[in-house]
C-alpha cells in the first residue's frame, strides 16, 4: 500500500555493508558547555582504505557548523558540502587531521538522544544518549560501530552551574578556568565505537566504593544522582559489586579503567545505556528503596545493573560490527543478565519471569506484521528495533548454544570469542565461529534461527506400544509465513525431555542403546522426526521443551489428567509451573468453546492439592495460581475479542477461587499478613507475591471482605510491594475505598516521580470500559507530562499495551486516543511514539467491529503530514 507521506528513502540492507572507507584513530573533544547552547570543538586523525576511493564523508544531525579545518588550513565554502545530515570534505587525505566545531542546542532537545538537559533549566543537568546514532547531533564523524577510535573528551563549563564534569575513560586533569569557569580531561585508553561515548555535567551527587579486581585492578565505582534520591543508589551499588565478581567468577571478566560511573536520570528513552566507564540509567532502573519500590522493581534494578556493566565485555570490548548484529551484544547480554540473576535469586522463578516476557512481548511481535529475524536483513530507523525479538528471542537463541556446549564447553567459546574479537566490531558468525571452534563443533546450522522470524510451532505426538514395550515420539515442526518470509526451512530444536509414570516417578530412558538417564536432549532438525524408547514399562506422560529448551510452541495433545500428573510430580518448578499453565489453557478453551469442565476441574484440583502442600514454595504456588495473560490467551485466537477473553479469563479464577473456598483463602491470607517484616530475602518476598495472589483471588469470591483487608493492607503497609498490591486490588474493582487510598497515594508520593507514575499506571489499568475515562482524566493532572517518557508510557502506555479490555473498546475510542496522543508525542519524541505505536500491532486478529476502528485510526494517523521516519516506519508496518 501507498501512504501520502511515507518513507521513500531505500532501507539500510545488511548484504550492503561495505567495510568504512574512512576510520578514526583519535579523537580529542572539547566540549563547552551551556544550558541553551553547547559548542564542540572535534580534532579527528583520519584514515583512509586504499581499496576504496570515496571521499570522505560524516554524518553530522541538524549541526550549526561554526569552522571547519583540513590539517590546519580552514575550508572554504566551496570545499565541503553540508546537507544537514552528511558533511562531505573533497580535501582530506589519508593521515589528514580535520577539526570542526558546531553549536548544539541541550535545552532545546525533546528527543532526548544526543546532547540534552534532564530536569528543569534551572537546575536540571545536561548529558548525552548516543546509541544508536546519537553521537552525530553532537558532532560530525563516521558514526557507525565499526570505527573504532581513542577518544580524548575535555569539558569546560561555569563551576557553580556545573560542579561535576563526567566523561567515560580514565580521569586525566582537571582545572580552574578565568570568570568562574573550570575544566576535566578524560582518556580512553581503550578504542570505542561513537556509540559508547558519554559525557554528564551538572550539580549531581555520589556514592562510592572502592573495589580491587580479581585480577589486582584498584578502583572506584562512583554512582550519581540528584541529591534529593542519592539515598537510594544504594541497593544498585551493591548490585554492581555483585555484577563484577559473578563475572569474574564466570567468565573470567574483568574491568578495566581506573573509575565506573554510574549516573541515574528521570528523562531517558530506555532502561539504560552501557557507555563505556559511564553508564547511564533511567531512574526507574537504579534507584531502590522500600517505601517505594516493589520486589519486582528490586529484582529489575538488579537485572539491569548486571546487564549493562556485563555490556563492558559483551558490546564494548567486543562490539557489533554493524546494527544488524545489535543481537551479539544485546542477546548475549540478556542472557548472561538471566544467568547471573537466576544465581542471586531463585532459578525457576526467573526462567518462569523470562518465559512469560517473551511469550507476551516476543511471541506477538513474531506472529504479526512487525515479525523480523534476531538478525533482520533491512531497515530504515534503527531504533525500531531494539525489539524483543533482539534482545529476548536472541538470548533464547544463545541459550540453545550454551545447552549444546554445556556449561564448560561454553565457558571455553566464550574465552575464545574475547581471544579473538577482543578490542574489535564482530559478527554473529565471528560469535558462532568461536564457540564452534573452541569444540570442535559446527553450529552453522543455529544460523537460520538468526535468520527466520517467527516462532516454530512443534507438534507433539506418542503412541505406546504395550506389546513391545516401545514409546514413539513423534515431533513435527512448522513455522508460519511471516512479513516478506513466505517460506520457512526446519531449524534444530533442541527438545529436553522426560517420561513419567502414571505413578509420577520419571523413567530412565533407552534411547539407541544409551544410558538410561531420566532426562534427555533430543535435536529437531528435520519437519518431522521420531524417536523411539525402548524398555517402557506401561504408557508414558511425555515431559516436553523441560526448561523452556527452545523458544518455540509447543503443541501437544495431553488430557487433562496427563497435565495434573506433571502439576502435582514435576520436581522442577519451571516445568511445574509450565505444566499449570498448559493445563490452565486446556480449561479456559474448553469452557469457552464447548462449556467442557473436566480440564478447569482438574486444574483446580491439582492446584488445590499444592495449596495445601506446605513443602512448595510461596512464590511458585503464586505463579502456578495465575492462569496465563490476556494477550496471551488473545494469541491463540483468530478472532480476539478482548472483552470477552477478561470476561473469560476472570470466570476461570473465580472457579479456582471457589474450590479453593473463602476460608482457606482467607486463612491463607492471614497466616501470610503475620509476617510483616519488609525484608527482600527469597521467602519474604514469596510470602509478598502470595498474599497478593490469595487477595486476589478472594475479591472474586467476596469483594467486601477483600475490599476491607485491602484496604487494611493498604494503610499499614510496610513497604511498597503490599501497598500497592492493595491499591491495585482496590482500584482494579474500583471498591468504595479506591477513591481514598488513591488520594492518600498521590499525596503521599507527590514528589517522587517514580512512585507517581505506579498511580498512573494502576489506575490506567482498570479494567473494561471505565478505563478510558479514567485515562483522559489522568491526563489532566497536574503532573502529567508527554516529555517525559516513564511518565508517558506509565499512563498511555499502561493502558495500551498492558489493558488490552480497557483499549480495545468496541467504540474505538481507544484506537483514537492513542492515535492522537502518538501525533502529538511524535513532535517531541519520535523513538518514544513509535514505541508505543506498537501497541497496534494485532488489530489484524481482532473481531471485525474493532478491526475496522483500528485500521481507520491507524490510517488517519499514518496520513498525517510531518510524522518523523520512526513513527511512520511502525504505522506503516503494523497496517500492512
Ligand atoms: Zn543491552
Amino acid at each position: 500500500m501507498t501512504l501520502a507521506n511515507e518513507t521513500t528513502a531505500d532501507p539500510i540492507r545488511l548484504s550492503d555493508y561495505r567495510k568504512p572507507a574512512w576510520t578514526v584513530a583519535t579523537v580529542e573533544l572539547d566540549v563547552d558547555l551551556g544550558i541553551d547552547a553547547s559548542e564542540i570543538a572535534a580534532r579527528l586523525t583520519l584514515h583512509r582504505d586504499p581499496a576504496q576511493a570515496s571521499p570522505l564523508r560524516l554524518n553530522g544531525e541538524g549541526l550549526e557548523l561554526l569552522s571547519i579545518s583540513v590539517d590546519g588550513q580552514p575550508l572554504a565554502p566551496a570545499d565541503y558540502r553540508y546537507d544537514g545530515s552528511t558533511l562531505e570534505i573533497g580535501a582530506a587525505r589519508d593521515g589528514s587531521v580535520l577539526e570542526t566545531r558546531v553549536r548544539v542546542r541541550p535545552a532545546a532537545n525533546t528527543a532526548l538522544e544526543g546532547l540534552y538537559l534532564s530536569g528543569p533549566r534551572e537546575t536540571g543537568f545536561l548529558l548525552t544518549q548516543c546509541e544508536a546514532e546519537g553521537f552525530r547531533h553532537i558532532t560530525f564523524f563516521p558514526d557507525r560501530p565499526d570505527v573504532l577510535a581513542r577518544f580524548t573528551v575535555t569539558l569546560k563549563a561555569d563551576r557553580e552551574r556545573f560542579p561535576v564534569l563526567l566523561a567515560g575513560g580514565n580521569p586525566a586533569g582537571a582545572g580552574e578556568l578565568p570568570d568562574g569557569r573550570h575544566w576535566a580531561r578524560f582518556v580512553d585508553p581503550h578504542p570505542k565505537p561513537s556509540y559508547l561515548f558519554a559525557l554528564v555535567a551538572g550539580r549531581l551527587e555520589n556514592i562510592e566504593r572502592d573495589y580491587v579486581t580479581g585480577d589486582g585492578r584498584k578502583l572506584k565505582l562512583v554512582i550519581w544522582s540528584e541529591a534529593n534520591v542519592i539515598d537510594r543508589c544504594h541497593y544498585a551499588l551493591d548490585a554492581l559489586e555483585r555484577s563484577m565478581r559473578w563475572d569474574e567468577r564466570t567468565y573470567g571478566r574483568h574491568y578495566d579503567l581506573d573509575v565506573f560511573h554510574v549516573v541515574a536520570t528521570h528523562d531517558f528513552n530506555m532502561g539504560a545505556m552501557e557507555n563505556k566507564g559511564l553508564n547511564i540509567f533511567n531512574a526507574k532502573y537504579l534507584l531502590a528503596d522500600p517505601d517505594s519500590s516493589t520486589d519486582d522493581e528490586y529484582r529489575a534494578v538488579e537485572a539491569v545493573v548486571a546487564h549493562e556493566y556485563f555490556h563492558n565485555w559483551t558490546g564494548n570490548r567486543v562490539t557489533c560490527r554493524d546494527w544488524f548484529q545489535l543481537s551479539l551484544k544485546e542477546g548475549l547480554t540478556v542472557f548472561r543478565e538471566q544467568q547471573f540473576s537466576a544465581e542471586m535469586n531463585s532459578p525457576s522463578l526467573k526462567r518462569i519471569e523470562d518465559v512469560s516476557l517473551l511469550r507476551r512481548a516476543q511471541f506477538p511481535e513474531d506472529a504479526g506484521p512487525l515479525a523480523h529475524p534476531v538478525r533482520p536483513q533491512e531497515y530504515r530507523e534503527i531504533n525500531n528495533f531494539y525489539t524483543a525479538t533482539v534482545y529476548e528471542k536472541g538470548s533464547e537463541l544463545v541459550r540453545m548454544l550454551a545447552g549444546r556446549l554445556g556449561t564448560s564447553g561454553f565457558r571455553r567459546g566464550m574465552d575464545l570469542y574475547f581471544e579473538r574479537h577482543d578490542g574489535q566490531a564482530a559478527t554473529i558468525e565471528d560469535f558462532l565461529s568461536a564457540l564452534g571452534d573452541a569444540n570442535d563443533i559446527d553450529l552453522t546450522t543455529y544460523l537460520a534461527w538468526y535468520a527466520q522470524s517467527g516462532t516454530p510451532r512443534l507438534h507433539a505426538k506418542g503412541l505406546y506400544d504395550a506389546h513391545k514395550r516401545e514409546y514413539t515420539l513423534t515431533l513435527s515442526q512448522q513455522t508460519h509465513a511471516t512479513a516478506g518470509q513466505p517460506h520457512k526451512q526446519p531449524l534444530p530444536i533442541p527438545v529436553k525431555l522426560s517420561l513419567f509414570g502414571y505413578d509420577g516417578k520419571a523413567l530412565p530412558l533407552h534411547l539407541d542403546g544409551h544410558a538410561a538417564e531420566t532426562e534427555k536432549v533430543v535435536v529437531v532438525d528435520q519437519a518431522t522426526q521420531s524417536f523411539v524408547f525402548r524398555n517402557v514399562a506401561s504408557a508414558p506422560v511425555p515431559s516436553l521443551l523441560r526448561g523452556f529448551s527452545a523458544p518455540v510452541v509447543l503443541e501437544c495433545d495431553y488430557t487433562p489428567a496427563e497435565l495434573a500428573l506433571l502439576v502435582t510430580h514435576d520436581i522442577d518448578g519451571f516445568n511445574r509451573w509450565e505444566a499449570g499453565q498448559q493445563l490452565a489453557t486446556l480449561a479456559f478453551e474448553n469452557l469457552r468453546s464447548t462449556g467442557d469442565t473436566a480440564a478447569c476441574s482438574a486444574w483446580c484440583e491439582a492446584l488445590s492439592a499444592l495449596f495445601h502442600n506446605p513443602a512448595i514454595d510461596d512464590a511458585l504456588l503464586a505463579d502456578l495460581m495465575t492462569p496465563p495473560g490476556e494477550i496471551e490467551f488473545a494469541d491463540r485466537q483468530s478472532e480476539v475479542d478482548p472483552a470477552k477473553i477478561h470476561a473469560q479469563r476472570q470466570a476461570l479464577q473465580h472457579r479456582l477461587a471457589q474450590h479453593l473456598g473463602a476460608t482457606a483463602l482467607l486463612d491463607r491470607y492471614q497466616a501470610l499478613a503475620a509476617h510483616t517484616s519488609q525484608a527482600l530475602d527469597a521467602d519474604s518476598q514469596a510470602r509478598r507475591r502470595l498474599k497478593r495472589r490469595v487477595l486476589e483471588l478472594l475479591a472474586l469470591l467476596d469483594a467486601d471482605q477483600a475490599h476491607a483487608l485491602a484496604a487494611h493492607q493498604y494503610q499499614n503497609a510496610p513497604g511498597m510491594t503490599d501497598r500497592l498490591a492493595a491499591l491495585g486490588v482496590l482500584v482494579r474493582d474500583r471498591a468504595p475505598q479506591a477513591a481514598a487510598a488513591l488520594a492518600d497515594f498521590r499525596q503521599r508520593y507527590a514528589d517522587n516521580p517514580l512512585a507517581l507514575d505506579k498511580w498512573f499506571s494502576v489506575q490506567a489499568q482498570i479494567p473494561g470500559e471505565p478505563a478510558l475515562a479514567t485515562v483522559m482524566a489522568l491526563e489532566n493532572d497536574a503532573s502529567f507530562t508527554l516529555k517525559n517518557p516513564n511518565r508517558a508510557r506509565a499512563l498511555l502506555g499502561a493502558f495500551a499495551s498492558t489493558n488490552p479490555s480497557g483499549f480495545h473498546r468496541v467504540d474505538g475510542q481507544g484506537y483514537r486516543l492513542l492515535a492522537e496522543r502518538l501525533a502529538q508525542l511524535d513532535a517531541l519524541n519520535p523513538q518514544i511514539a513509535a514505541r508505543l505505536a506498537t501497541a497496534f500491532n494485532g488489530w489484524q486478529r481482532l473481531e471485525p467491529i474493532r478491526r475496522e476502528a483500528a485500521r481507520a485510526a491507524l490510517k488517519e494517523l499514518a496520513q498525517r503530514e510531518g510524522l518523523s521516519p520512526n513513527l511512520s516506519e511502525i504505522v506503516a508496518n503494523v497496517l500492512q
